[in-house]
C-alpha cells in the first residue's frame, strides 16, 4: 500500500491515503476524493509547466462568436456585413488590449481567429451582395 510521498509503483494499484479508494498506478489524482496521490510529482509538473490561470478576455470571446456567426449567415448580406465588421473591430480591440496588458489575459489567438473569420464573412457577404446586385441589373435589362 502506498502513502503520500512514496515513489510511484510501476504496476498495480495505489490505495488513496485519504479515503482508501483503489486507483490505477497511472493516475495522479484519486478518482474518489481527487486528492493528489503523488504530491512530489505535482510539484515537478509545476516546475516544468506553470498552470495557466489567466482568464479569457471577454471581448475576444464575443468577437469570435460574432466571427463564426458571420460565416454562418453570410448569405443574408445586409445583416452579416454589419456583424462581420463588428467581429473584426472587437477582435482588433481585444488583441490590442491583451498585448498592451502584457498578455495577462488569454484570447490573443481567439481574437486573431475572429479577425480572420470576420474578414472571410465580410468578403463572402460583399461578393454575394455584388452578385445579387448584378443579377438585379441584368434582369432589369432583360425586361
Ligand atoms: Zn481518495
Amino acid at each position: 500500500m502506498g502513502y503520500v510521498g512514496s515513489p510511484r509503483p510501476y504496476t498495480g494499484h495505489m490505495k488513496c491515503p485519504f479515503c482508501g479508494q483503489e486507483n490505477s498506478y497511472l493516475s495522479l489524482n484519486c478518482t474518489s476524493c481527487f486528492a493528489y496521490i503523488y504530491p512530489e510529482e505535482k510539484e515537478a509538473a509545476k516546475l516544468i509547466k506553470p498552470e495557466d490561470t489567466r482568464k479569457y478576455n471577454p471581448l475576444s470571446i464575443l468577437s469570435f462568436i460574432l466571427g463564426i456567426i458571420g460565416i454562418m449567415v453570410c448569405l443574408c448580406y445586409p445583416m452579416s456585413i454589419i456583424n462581420s465588421i463588428i467581429a473584426i473591430i472587437l477582435g482588433i480591440m481585444a488583441r490590442k488590449k491583451i498585448l498592451k496588458d502584457g498578455k495577462k489575459q488569454k484570447g490573443e489567438r481567439l481574437a486573431l481567429w475572429s479577425i480572420i473569420c470576420g474578414s472571410l464573412a465580410l468578403l463572402g457577404s460583399i461578393s454575394i451582395a455584388i452578385v445579387d446586385y448584378m443579377w438585379k441589373i441584368t434582369s432589369l435589362y432583360g425586361k
